[in-house]
C-alpha cells in the first residue's frame, strides 16, 4: 500500500478527465519543508508563520524572520509558497505578546485584528516577507479578515512597507496577495474581497466554527462538530463561485481540504487547488487522479 502510494510522487496532479488540481502543503515549522519536496507538493498553500512567534520570550526579529523567509523562498525555487502574516491570539498565546485576558478569545483580538492593532510587530513581518521575495516565488495571505476596512489599513501599511524598503534601496518583488475566508462575514463579501487580491483560500478550520458558533476545541463538541455541515459546503460554493466570478482562483486550506471522501465533490464545485498537510498529499493526490467528472454523464 505504502508502496504504491509512493509511487504518486512523481504523478501529476490531474483527474482523469484531465483537469489538474494542484496539491499544496500546509507547513508550520521550517523541518517540513523536507516532506513538501520529496511528496513534490505543487507548492506551499499555507506557512503558518506563528511559528516564529510562539515559545520565547520576546518578538522575532526582523532578519531572523527573513531568514526563514528567504531559505524557504530558496528551498521551493519556482514553486510557489504563501506565507500567512502571523495569526496569533485566541489559542495561539505569548507571555511577551501581553494580550488582556478575552472572555471570548475565539473571538477575540486574534489573526489580522490583532496585527492592525501591533502595526510595528506586523510591519516587520512584512518588510521581511517582501525582502525575502527577491529570493523566489512567495505570496502573502492575510488571516481571520471580515471586512474591506481591514483591507484598506492593510493596503496603506503595504504601501509604508514598500517605501521604507525602497528608501533603505532593499530589493524586493511585487507579490501575489491573498485573503483567507474563514468567517461567515468574509463568505457574505467574497466578491468584494476578491477583487482586492490575487487569490482566495478557504480557512475551513475557522469557517465551521464560526459558522457553527462551535468552538473547534471544545472537547464536549467532539460529536457535534461537524466540518461536512451542508452550511460549511454551501459556503465553500459560495467563495469559489464569487472568486471565479472575478477571475481569481479559489483554494481550501483547512484541514477539510485532506478528506478524500470530499475530494471529488470540491472539484465539482471548481475549488482550483488543495492544500493539506505533508502526510496527507499523496492520499490527497491519488484521490484526486481516481476522479472523473465524466462519470455517469454521456
Ligand atoms: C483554518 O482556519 O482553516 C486555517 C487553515 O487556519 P488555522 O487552522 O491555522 O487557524
Ligand atoms: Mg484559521
Amino acid at each position: 500500500e505504502r508502496e504504491d502510494l509512493l509511487k504518486l510522487r512523481h504523478q501529476k496532479d490531474e483527474t482523469v478527465d484531465g483537469r489538474i488540481v494542484p496539491i499544496y502543503a500546509n507547513i508550520g515549522n521550517l523541518d517540513d519543508l523536507n516532506s513538501v519536496l520529496y511528496y513534490e507538493a505543487a507548492g506551499i498553500g499555507l506557512l503558518r508563520s506563528e511559528f516564529q512567534y510562539l515559545g520565547r520570550e520576546n518578538y522575532p526579529s526582523e532578519e531572523e524572520l527573513f531568514a526563514a523567509y528567504k531559505r524557504v523562498a530558496q528551498t521551493m525555487g519556482k514553486k510557489r509558497a504563501v506565507i500567512r502574516t502571523v495569526d496569533l491570539g485566541a489559542d495561539k498565546q505569548a507571555k511577551y505578546l501581553k494580550i488582556p485576558e478575552e472572555i471570548n478569545p475565539i473571538m477575540g483580538n486574534r489573526g489580522i485584528r490583532l496585527c492592525l492593532d501591533r502595526r510595528e510587530m506586523f510591519k516587520v513581518q512584512l518588510r521581511a516577507i517582501y525582502r525575502a521575495s527577491a529570493y523566489g516565488r512567495l505570496a502573502l495571505m492575510y488571516p481571520m479578515i471580515d471586512s474591506m476596512e481591514e483591507m484598506d489599513a492593510i493596503e496603506q501599511i503595504l504601501a509604508e512597507v514598500r517605501a521604507e524598503l525602497d528608501e533603505k534601496r532593499q530589493p524586493y518583488q511585487e507579490i501575489p496577495k491573498a485573503i483567507m475566508i474563514e468567517t461567515p462575514a468574509a463568505v457574505m463579501i467574497s466578491e468584494e474581497l476578491a477583487k482586492r487580491v490575487d487569490f482566495l483560500s478557504l480557512g475551513t478550520n475557522d469557517l465551521t466554527q464560526y459558522t457553527l458558533a462551535m468552538d473547534r476545541q471544545n472537547p464536549l463538541l467532539r460529536n457535534k462538530y461537524n466540518d461536512h455541515h451542508p452550511a460549511v459546503l454551501k459556503m465553500i460554493q459560495m467563495v469559489v463561485d464569487a472568486g471565479h466570478k472575478n477571475g481569481r482562483k479559489v483554494y481550501i486550506c483547512g484541514e477539510i481540504a485532506a478528506d478524500t471522501k470530499l475530494t471529488h465533490t470540491f472539484i465539482q464545485m471548481g475549488v482550483d487547488g488543495l492544500s493539506v498537510v505533508p502526510a496527507c498529499i499523496l492520499p490527497v493526490r491519488r484521490a484526486v487522479r481516481n476522479t472523473d467528472l465524466t462519470e455517469g454523464k454521456d
